[in-house]
């Protein structure tokens, strides 16, 4: 529960409404179903990283087995040895760890290959299944449609016998890929398209990253996930929607393998799965985007995985209170990304330390403050936090300031520095701008200005009213640093929504600008990655891994404008 809920419920003394898989969860547990366990589990395939979208499924599944006093099993669903390697089992465990969850138990389907087979066998035994030699293309031609029945294979009459000695040929290498195929037996004719013989076991002659060369055969996913929250006694089994429609299988292959028809069985329930505009969520379109470089890897910051958020300067929080944000449906929708990036402010305003960094200096010359004088000047770390304290930051003749905070000519309404006119530098001095200094093309090269010396910060006796402040850097203590600017990587709400065009059209040529004449505050040379900041008017920025105290390089992990709270308030 965020604290705003909290809070709401403290006001109305009412609980919040349970979304309808807690209304479910906590049907079963007064029924006694599970008695009083709760056990969900997250069950990726580890053929890609992590991406936003399974941070929901994660905090769906991680979040209920908190609120009842239950746990949640990680399972890998490796049943696929060609997409699947184990840098890839590695990094879901560090994105889920890093979004502070907690796995009961680390089990994966491969896990489970021998007793798979030993099921596979008793259904070839009941009549219940049988190999085909039919190829792939065969076998989806005589599928039929949702309206024309399918044609059963001439294969679906073979003897157990002959089944059992096949299906034992399969396993031992005797096929090569695609030559055999065992199907469940069930109906052809069935309206739902799943339930017309679906494979069971596909012959792949590819070493698994776990069991190696141990199987030449494996499972498919609808006989694999099944039997795998039975054999972990899964209480609740959770998927996203466009599974409902295997929903007939998962609890057809459970019928066959379960002699007790009243004992304990796992059940599937589906949820809408998380879409984001401007966002690509399929791992396979996230794998091309990698391997064709047109980003720099899984954690490139512009990528909606988990890793590429965290590099980006997301948090954990503000990742787990989107998605509760987002909360559970039955029906798809599309999110606005203007709720994730709100949800990080949020936080990072709550969190972050603020500093100055001008992005696009602009010399200024304070011709009456004297040639080596210094002095610091005491900034506020985090107005958001009293216990952050204050900073020094220093101040010398020599400053920087962002060339959008002076105009020449400026519109009536500019409150910041203009040819005559006063400004704040914040934390310091308000200053005069006396003359704008050119070069000979024209161009504005430094400004010459002149402070007052009683209007310092704090201690202001000058009497001079001042409209606008902005922020500055002491020219000789400034660090130059690389900040790298990142904005959306799709330039179209849906990329992958057009039928005539590939989503790799919709790709924004300006979702990574550098900028390499910033320049930040010393202390920054001391930034670690990953740490949070606020550049004072300019946005929140984070240190990349790239960041050395030489170099400091920073990502804009999001813009200070909220136009979130801008449509939602
Ligand atoms: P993708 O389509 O991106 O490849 P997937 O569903 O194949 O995703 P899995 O590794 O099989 O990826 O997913 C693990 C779990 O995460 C599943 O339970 C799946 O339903 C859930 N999940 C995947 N994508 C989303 C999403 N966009 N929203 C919510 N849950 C998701
Ligand atoms: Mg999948």
């Amino acid at each position: 529960m965020t604290e705003d809920h909290k809070g709401k419920q403290e006001e109305t003394g009412k609980k919040p409404s349970l979304n309808f898989i807690e209304s479910m969860i906590e049907r079963d547990l007064k029924n006694q179903l599970h008695g009083d366990k709760v056990l969900t589990r997250f069950p990726p395939e580890p053929n890609g990283y992590l991406h936003i979208g399974h941070a929901k499924a994660i905090s769906l599944n991680f979040g209920l087995a908190q609120k009842y006093n239950g746990n949640c099993n990680l399972r890998f669903d490796d049943t696929n040895p060609v997409t699947e390697e184990d840098e890839y089992v590695q990094s879901i465990k560090e994105d889920i760890n890093w979004l502070g969850f907690k796995w009961a138990n680390e089990f994966f389907a491969s896990d489970y290959f021998d007793q798979l087979y030993a099921w596979a066998v008793k259904l070839v035994e009941m009549g219940k299944a049988y190999v085909d030699d039919q190829s792939a293309e065969k076998i989806s031609e005589t599928r039929g449609t949702p309206t024309r029945p399918g044609i059963e294979s001439p294969h679906r009459t073979r003897s157990v016998e002959e089944n059992l000695r096949l299906l034992e040929g399969m396993k031992n290498g005797e096929f090569n890929d695609g030559e055999k195929v065992l199907r469940a037996k069930i109906d052809m004719a069935s309206p739902n398209m799943h339930l017309r013989d679906p494979a069971m076991y596909r012959i792949k002659k590819a070493p698994h990253h776990r069991t190696g060369n141990k199987w030449c055969i494996y499972p498919m996913y609808d006989f694999a996930h099944g039997q795998s929250d039975f054999i972990e006694g899964i209480t609740h089994s959770l998927c996203t929607l466009e599974f409902e429609v295997h929903r007939p299988l998962y609890d057809w292959f459970l019928d066959q393998i379960l002699e007790d028809k009243n004992a304990y069985r796992p059940r599937q329930t589906e949820f809408a799965r998380l879409n984001i505009n401007y966002t690509i969520m399929s791992k396979r379109k996230l794998l091309e985007l990698v391997e064709e470089e047109h980003v720099t890897g899984w954690d490139d910051p512009r990528m909606p995985t988990i890793s590429g958020m965290r590099r980006r300067g997301y948090t954990p929080l503000s990742i787990r209170n989107f998605a509760e944000k987002v909360g559970i449906a039955k029906r798809n929708n599309i999110i606005d990304v203007a709720l994730l990036e709100h949800s990080v402010r949020e936080d990072l305003n709550k969190i972050s330390q603020r500093v100055f960094a001008v992005l696009d200096p602009l010399k200024v010359i304070l011709t009456n403050y004297p040639e080596n004088k210094e002095e610091e000047m005491m900034a506020v770390n985090n107005p958001e936090d009293e216990n952050a304290g204050k900073r020094p930051v220093m101040f010398s003749r020599e400053l920087y300031i962002e060339q959008e905070d002076f105009m020449e000519n400026p519109p009536k309404k500019f409150f910041r520095l203009a040819p005559g006119g006063v400004v704040r530098l914040k934390y310091g001095y308000i200053i005069q701008c006396n003359e704008v200094v050119k070069d000979q093309s024209g161009n504005i090269k430094e400004l010459h200005c002149e402070y007052f010396p009683e209007s310092r910060s704090g201690s202001d006796t000058s009497g001079i009213k001042v409209k606008g402040t902005i922020h500055w850097l002491s020219a000789k203590h400034a660090v130059p640093a690389e900040l790298r600017m990142y904005d959306r990587l799709f330039s179209d709400e849906d990329p992958s929504g057009h039928k005539d065009k590939d989503y790799r059209e919709f790709l924004n040529p300006d979702s990574l600008i550098i900028n390499e004449k910033a320049f930040v505050e010393s202390s920054l040379r001391n930034a670690k990655p990953l740490d949070h900041f606020q550049f004072e008017r300019k946005g929140y920025f984070s240190a990349d891994h790239d960041t050395s105290s030489d170099k400091p390089v920073f990502n804009l992990t999001v813009t200070l404008r909220d136009s979130w709270a801008k449509i939602s308030g």
